[in-house]
């Protein structure tokens, strides 16, 4: 069976329930369904951004009461007026609201890391909460009743019955806009936050505009679930918007799978129905009556988090029917690529630079020129400060002193997005990559500053010309590297030397007129090093300039043109790999003396 079958199969299941169900397991449907929206939002959030938020039922609660208000107030204000009486324009303020508020909880909260971002979700979880319970015209504790019903086309949806068909086409429109979403650059960009700030930053994604769309996207489905919640439920009170359902929310995604979008609905369903079951029959069986399935979904989250990590719904993708079309090799219109500069120009200037970690200087008036058309390659031992001078040149860090020159432009101080954006690309020394992406979709990060289509047509699917272009791209530089075998294998899968040959096709992805290789032959074997280094021989051939950091001398002495040498922060030599390797002071500093 195809997957196309099995959720055409589900799709066919979810038509027929409310005909042949009860109306109390209709009700339960219900439930599941606006609870799957939120747990939805919380997997973009949390389970693929990597962002833990315990708030989201707090914007469940700006949906619900917004629409609340407008519809039922007797006498708005003079300004609010118009917005009044119907649940349609409810719907809209609510987003608008949402929007606005999710924007400002966004820019205060999400530079937080570790762990003061899920403090800061449960802070203004906890305040709008209150809010809502503390203010007179919402109705207070006691809240706030007699909201329309809502009609579509005419029909009034006053029945459980009619009112799950809209929640459902709600569901299921918000799983496809989240999946196109996830299978599209801005995905990729979004899908990178995992892997480090850093590397998604030197590919040219905008974090911070990655997480503060993701924390919208997650708010705005919470606001629409809220909104539908006061209409079918046609009263409104601060109870279902508090912390502790906003945990339970964050449950449902972590229980269902927080990677994956059907997570959502699996996490949101085994909840609400053991939850159901559980409230039924331990009272019953205990003789005693409270809320004794909190305990019980303490014990399971436990188990949960040492058992299944991943939640349910890879357990069941694996007795599922993969999508052989995911694995063809994409194809797509060639993607245009920059002019490289003049061979023998000068690509890198770095002029007296000083980086200092408090009182540790780990470089010190370093100066170098990478031209274009040549390999530069940066030796020396541990600890010397070469990663620093990469981190430096490429923006990563910035030098306390000194100048750095790239293409002519002055790049201290840039931040390594806009230098990626001129045309350096790079490589890590600690692989950084996103382990559970095929190795395609982590190289077509690397093309990310290639594409513009955004988040919206991202989210209709409108961006496909652009998709398969950069896909193509990225599929060319896997082959180019040697990787095609592994191509739609998890990077995570590969061994460590090919995770380092992997994120140089990333960097060529970019198009990169200078790419810069932070050891790219560790771990390669003897065939795998030649291959490097005809690959890295054939782009200069092309008039690319290549700053080289290795270990390895056979392979550095065997391809590069000239040679730095660093010790203990300090430029010690520099010429033709012959003549440094015949200086007394790289002799001393690499072998201690003998000679
Ligand atoms: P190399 O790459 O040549 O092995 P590094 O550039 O990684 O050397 O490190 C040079 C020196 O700078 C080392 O002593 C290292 O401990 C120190 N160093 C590097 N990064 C930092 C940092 N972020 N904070 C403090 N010290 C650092
Ligand atoms: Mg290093």
């Amino acid at each position: 069976m195809s997957p196309r079958l099995l959720l055409a199969g589900f799709i066919g299941l979810l038509l027929i329930a409310p005909l042949a169900v009860s109306e109390f397991h209709v009700t339960l449907l219900n439930y599941i369904g606006l609870y799957a929206l939120v747990a939805l939002g919380l997997v973009l959030l949390t389970g693929v951004g990597g962002l833990t938020s315990f708030g989201q039922a707090a914007f469940v609660g700006l949906g619900a009461y917004t629409t609340a208000y407008l519809s039922t107030a007797e006498s708005l204000p003079g300004w609010l007026a118009p917005l009044g009486g119907s649940p349609w324009i409810g719907l809209v303020v609510g987003l608008v609201v949402t929007a606005l508020v999710a924007f400002v909880l966004g820019l205060l909260t999400l530079r937080l890391s570790g762990h003061y971002l899920p403090l800061g979700t449960i802070a203004w979880g906890i305040s709008l909460y209150f809010l809502f319970g503390n203010l007179e015209f919402l109705g207070g504790h006691t809240g706030m009743s007699g909201i329309p019903v809502l009609s579509l086309f005419g029909l009034e949806l006053r029945d459980g019955r009619k009112f799950y068909y809209v929640i459902w086409a709600v569901v299921l429109g918000a799983v496809w806009l989240t999946q196109n979403l996830l299978d599209s650059r801005e995905g990729r960009a979004i899908r990178a936050l995992k892997g480090g700030v850093v590397m998604a930053e030197a590919m040219g994604v905008d974090t911070a505009r990655s997480k503060v769309v993701i924390f919208l996207i997650a708010a705005l489905f919470a606001c629409i679930s809220g909104w539908l919640y006061a209409h079918l439920q046609r009263f409104v009170n601060p109870t279902p918007f508090g912390l502790g359902i906003g945990i339970e929310y964050l449950f449902m995604a972590v229980v269902g799978g927080a990677a994956h979008v059907w997570g959502a609905l699996i996490g949101a369903g085994v909840i609400t129905i053991l939850k159901q079951w559980l409230q039924d029959w331990l009272p019953a069986l205990l003789g005693a009556s409270g809320n004794f399935e909190v305990i019980v979904f303490g014990v399971m989250m436990i188990f949960v988090l040492q058992r299944a990590r991943d939640g349910i719904w890879p357990i069941l993708t694996r007795f599922m029917p993969q999508r052989e079309a995911k694995r063809r090799v994409p194809d797509g219109e060639a993607l245009p690529k920059k002019q490289l500069p003049e061979s023998g120009q000068a690509l890198l200037e770095v002029r007296n630079v000083v980086k200092r970690f408090g009182g540790l200087v780990a470089n010190n008036n370093m100066s170098l020129t990478v031209r274009a058309g040549e390999v530069m390659a940066l030796i020396g031992p541990n600890g010397a400060g070469k990663s620093t001078m990469f981190n430096c040149v490429s923006g990563v860090d910035s030098a306390s002193e000194g100048e750095v020159l790239f293409r002519g432009t002055a790049v201290t101080g840039l931040n390594s997005r806009q230098i990626a954006k001129l045309g350096m690309s790079r490589t890590f020394q600690h692989v950084r990559l996103l382990p559970t992406m095929t190795v395609l979709e982590n190289v077509a990060i690397g093309g990310h500053l290639r594409g513009s289509k955004g988040v919206l047509p991202a989210l209709l699917h409108l961006d496909r010309a652009e998709e398969a272009r950069l896909l193509a791209e990225a599929a060319r530089q896997v082959e180019r590297v040697g990787l095609k075998d592994s191509m739609f294998e998890p990077a995570g899968s590969l061994a460590l030397g090919q995770q380092r040959t992997m994120e140089i096709a990333r960097a060529l992805c970019a198009d990169p007129c200078l790419l810069l290789l932070d050891e790219p032959a560790a771990g390669l074997r003897y065939l795998e090093k030649q291959s490097l280094a005809e690959l890295l021989r054939k782009l200069r051939g092309e008039g690319m300039g290549i700053l080289l950091v290795e270990h390895d001398m056979d392979f550095v002495m065997g391809l590069a043109d000239r040679v730095v040498v660093m010790e203990f922060g300090e430029k010690i030599a520099e010429g033709l790999p012959d003549e440094v390797q015949r200086n007394p002071a790289v002799l001393e500093a690499y072998l201690g003396g003998v000679d």
